[in-house]
């Protein structure tokens, strides 16, 4: 399809949630077009790029490797016909309609009667490199996803919010022991959640403690965390996972002053939909959604998106 043409459906983003709005729009015959990104460091795919095994997507009773998921999803994605352009979403105008999206460096114009916006979320990280080379061997930043590997051993979870309060909670349910290491005296998180971590029998906090570096990187495996509390000499303190849970950033610069956003920047959606602010926009999986956060409900909240598109533009051409 020329690039001028105005399509019916653009899906911004790769993940589950982009891929499962892409293959039902095409099964709907609306010839959308998914601009998969680059910004994860030039791989497309969203956060299960990163994700080592995957043992709670439904349908694969072995794990599977969350790349190797990634691509069925993109394989089926094309199976049915839908169109993926390989790059950055640098500029959309969701105030005129049709919508424009402009891609690339030379910022090709695509225009669309609606959009489905799945550009995700990203956990934040301490930024320590040792982190970042342990990423996947025993460093995490989903309790839910990764708990069930560290089953019967110590862990670490870092922060001290309501993510940590239930990454902390859910992981006492599974480990021998869960260590919380907050750098400030008090937790931010909400009483209930934190009285229910501080009578939690498995679960010890070390409050004023900072992470300096996560071992062992020689041995490709995490065996400790060392980290600085207060003033006095550093410890180590001995765990196998290092769940770290101190937010996430919603990927939503593109749209901010054009979509209405929470004040956390994750975009608002109606209630029980995908619906957005502007009509004709749609936002489904992690960049809107802050409290499930999981592969398999991003799918579900993609396949809502283009069932909503597809009755948002029959409606529309009813009211014409
Ligand atoms: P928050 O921003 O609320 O908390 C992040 C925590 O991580 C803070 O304790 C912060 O410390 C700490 N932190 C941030 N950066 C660093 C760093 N570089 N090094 C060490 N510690 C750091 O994020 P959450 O993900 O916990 O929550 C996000 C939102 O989602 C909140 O509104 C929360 O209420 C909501 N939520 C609700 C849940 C529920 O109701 N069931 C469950 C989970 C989240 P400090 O306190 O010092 O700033």
């Amino acid at each position: 399809m020329n690039h001028l043409q105005v399509r019916e459906v653009i899906v911004v983003g790769s993940g589950p949630a982009g891929h499962t709005a892409a293959i039902y729009a095409a099964r709907a015959n609306l010839k959308p077009l998914m601009i998969e990104g680059l910004t994860r460091g030039g791989i497309p795919g969203g956060q299960l790029m990163i994700t080592n095994d995957v043992e709670n997507f439904p349908g694969f009773p072995q794990k599977i490797a969350g790349p190797e998921l990634m691509r069925a999803f993109r394989d089926q994605s094309l199976a049915q016909g839908v169109e993926i352009v390989t790059d950055d979403v640098h500029r959309v105008d969701l105030r005129h309609r049709p919508f424009t999206v402009w891609v690339g460096e030379n910022m090709v114009e695509y225009r669309s009667r609606t959009v489905v916006v799945a550009t995700g979320a990203q956990a934040k990280w301490l930024g320590l490199e040792s982190e970042a080379a342990l990423l996947g061997r025993g460093v995490s930043a989903c309790a839910v996803c990764d708990g069930a590997f560290f089953r019967g051993q110590d862990v670490v979870v870092v922060g001290g919010g309501d993510t940590a309060m239930e990454e902390a909670t859910y992981l006492a349910g599974l480990c021998r022991s869960v260590t919380i290491v907050h750098r400030r005296q008090e937790f931010r998180a909400c009483k209930t959640m934190q009285d229910r971590v501080l009578k939690n029998p498995k679960i010890r906090v070390v409050f004023d403690a900072q992470v300096e570096e996560v071992l062992d990187v020689g041995h490709g495996e995490v065996t400790g965390v060392r980290i600085h509390v207060g003033t006095s000499e550093s410890v180590v303190v001995p765990c196998t996972g290092l769940f770290v849970a101190i937010g996430h950033t919603p990927n939503t610069d593109l749209f901010r002053g054009q979509i209405e956003l929470h004040d956390s920047g994750y975009i608002k959606t109606k209630a029980g939909s995908t619906y957005t602010s502007v009509a004709g926009v749609f936002a489904c999986g992690d960049v809107q959604d802050f409290t499930y956060r999981q592969a398999v409900t991003a799918a579900g909240s993609g396949c809502m998106a283009a069932l909503d598109a597809e009755r948002w533009m029959a409606r529309a051409e009813v009211d014409a």
